[in-house]
């Protein structure tokens, strides 16, 4: 037992000395997007709560009935009893949203990831995956035990060079990026890489944690998405044909064996698409408001609904994140693994929630205290 201890008093003191020891920090989140932490009210730019979702009273109304009505927990796998009624409601509902045949609803975007490449393909298959891939991503890859090949970031031509010399020897290959990349804010070139995917019969898988579904019009035939993000709730979600859903629900262990999600989770994501669907110009916000701060701060035109403010080691974005703590902002430091080493960062998410004078206060601050030493 103490041997157990020492290792992990070890490696805690070795991130430490990195600045890279990670904690804990309750943070109250009952006021929309401003926080309570360490007992101070903060204007948050670190929730991915896009649409200002989390409390919205309508995703609360539907929460609260669904509990009433079904109980807290699914009592068991979707396979077995937990497949409550909501569930065909949500899924019908995503597949006409993204313009798919169907949906499958996991448990997480982390667990979707991690169990549809599995379900596709196996070790005589060949998985081509951008190096900056969310780690559940990743995760995916190598669960699936595949030869996993990690092309530059956004470089189609280095995925083909790739494709080009290790087609031909495996049976199906996947190409796996980000549609919107979580920790960047730049865009996949989808359309290049679906042709190639097409050119190469490799399948592509987007991940669309990011986008607030306004964008590309590529045919991705593999969509995952998330409700824990602008969708204000929980769980995660692959679009795709009938029989890739069908196969999902018969191969992917993340689906199979884990609890389905809570009703109250499900009915608080149908009330989340009853609002996107009603007003098409909120989902454009949080992207509009991302441009205006970039604009102000004299960085180049926000992509998406996340900036990068990229300060380079560790100890500085700690910094960095600790002086806007003064100035009343929690934008919280990005740090190795997270990021390549090196590119220690601050990372905004911009929501639709954010008032446009606090936006441009934030941005005279990066403009003139951060970027002027960086
Ligand atoms: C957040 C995130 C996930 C994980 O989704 P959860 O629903 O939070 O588990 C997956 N992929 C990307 C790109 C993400 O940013």
């Amino acid at each position: 037992m103490p041997s157990l201890d020492d290792f992990a008093a070890g490696k805690l003191a070795e991130l430490e000395r990195h600045s890279l020891r990670r904690a804990l920090v309750p943070t109250a989140r009952t006021e929309g997007i401003w926080t309570e932490r360490n007992g101070r009210r903060l204007l948050s730019f670190s929730c991915n709560d896009y649409l200002g979702l989390t409390q919205h009273p309508a995703l609360k109304a539907a929460a609260i009935a669904a509990i009433e009505r079904h109980g807290v927990g699914a009592g068991a796998s979707r396979l077995v009893t937990g497949n409550h009624p909501l569930y065909a409601e949500l899924e019908g509902r995503l597949a006409r949203w993204k313009g798919t045949q169907a949906a499958c609803v996991f448990g997480s975007g982390y667990l979707a990831n991690a169990g549809v490449a599995q379900a596709l393909v196996g070790s005589d298959d060949l998985i081509l995956i951008d190096e900056l891939a969310h780690s559940s991503l990743w995760t995916g890859a190598r669960l699936s035990r595949a030869k996993v090949l990690a092309f530059r970031h956004n470089d189609a031509a280095h995925a083909a060079a790739l494709l080009g010399e290790h087609r031909g020897t495996h049976r199906h290959a996947l190409i796996v990026t980000e549609s919107v990349f979580s920790m960047d804010g730049d865009r996949a070139p989808l359309s290049d890489l679906s042709a190639l995917a097409k050119q190469s019969d490799a399948w592509l898988m987007a991940d669309d944690a990011h986008d607030l579904g306004h964008g590309d019009t590529a045919d991705v035939p593999l969509r995952i998405g998330t409700l824990s993000k602008a969708f204000g709730g929980y769980g995660g979600y692959l679009c795709a044909s009938q029989p890739v859903i069908d196969l999902m629900r018969n191969r992917a262990r993340t689906l199979i064996y884990s609890t389905g999600l809570p009703p109250a989770v499900i009915a608080s994501s149908l009330a989340a698409l009853d609002l996107m669907e009603g007003d098409p110009a909120m989902a454009g916000l949080p992207v509009l408001k991302a441009q205006s701060f970039t604009h102000a701060a004299g960085l180049p035109k926000a992509q998406s609904a996340v900036v990068p403010v990229v300060i380079g080691e560790a100890a500085d974005a700690l910094d960095a994140s600790r002086m806007l703590e003064d100035e009343g902002f929690l934008v919280v430091a990005i740090r190795p693994p997270t990021v390549p080493e090196g590119t220690a960062r601050l990372r905004l998410a911009f929501s639709a929630a954010h008032p446009d004078d606090e936006i441009a206060r934030l941005a005279g601050i990066v403009r003139t205290r951060i970027l002027k030493n960086a």
